[in-house]
């Protein structure tokens, strides 16, 4: 079987770095399923469909057939580069709503499977130990405190020339978080066999270590 590990955990926790990190050390794959949350929500406002229960059909059609490709770290869907389309604070906060529909989460399930690929995979997201890789070997959740994940996503922001606040950011990511814990399926929350990792006061190599560590054992 092609061995897994899942790192889930809420907005800004710094999964996206430590499973990729994770994945370069091992030379597994990476699976970003936050991403495909986010292009489906681009596709679906690109074909003018606001993000709303009463197009859950039609926007789990586009997530479905989602005509993407991963080229050396770049996105492109439909051939575009869209990179950093999707990296804003509104797209995460519109794969949020999208996310919210059932018929979208399943139809992004196969894509997502499809990534567990020899010699191995590191997948980061929200339900990846609970609904997405059930059998996975290793499933880790990594939380950091509120205070902590808004400080270091503003760092981030800020070094990109956007202006925001603190506060700002630290209400968006609770409100997405809130979104996230209460949906009614997959909602965030650690698999019964998870690791909990908090990396509130960690270096990234810290963090690294430690899930490679638990690799090991
Ligand atoms: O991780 P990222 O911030 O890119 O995820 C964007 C949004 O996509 C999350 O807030 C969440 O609502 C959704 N998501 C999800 N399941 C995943 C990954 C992301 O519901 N496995």
């Amino acid at each position: 079987h092609v061995p897994v590990i899942c790192i889930d955990g809420p907005t800004a926790s710094g999964k996206g770095t430590l499973a990729s990190e994770t994945a370069r050390r091992l030379g597994y794959h990476y699976l970003d399923s936050g991403a495909l949350y986010r292009i489906t929500a681009l596709a679906a406002l690109r074909a003018g469909l606001a993000l709303e229960p009463e197009h859950e059909q039609r926007i789990a059609r586009l997530a479905r057939d989602l005509p993407i490709r991963f080229v050396d770290g770049t996105v492109l869907l439909a051939g575009e580069d869209i990179g950093e389309a999707i990296r804003s604070e509104d797209a995460g906060m519109n794969a949020s709503k999208v996310s919210a529909l059932p018929a979208v989460r399943s139809a992004l399930v196969a894509l997502q499977q499809g990534f567990r690929t020899l010699p191995g995979l590191v997948a980061d997201g929200r339900d990846m130990g609970t609904v997405i890789f059930r059998d996975a070997p290793l499933k880790v959740f990594l939380t950091a405190s509120a205070a902590r994940r808004a400080e270091r996503r503003h760092k981030q922001l800020i070094s990109k020339g956007v202006s925001v606040t603190i506060d700002t950011l630290r209400a968006d990511l609770e409100a997405r978080d809130a979104r996230d814990t209460q949906r009614a399926v997959a909602p965030l929350k650690p698999a019964q066999d998870a690791l909990l990792l908090d990396n509130s006061d960690q270096t990234i190599e810290q963090s690294v270590a430690q899930v490679l560590a638990w690799w090991d054992e």
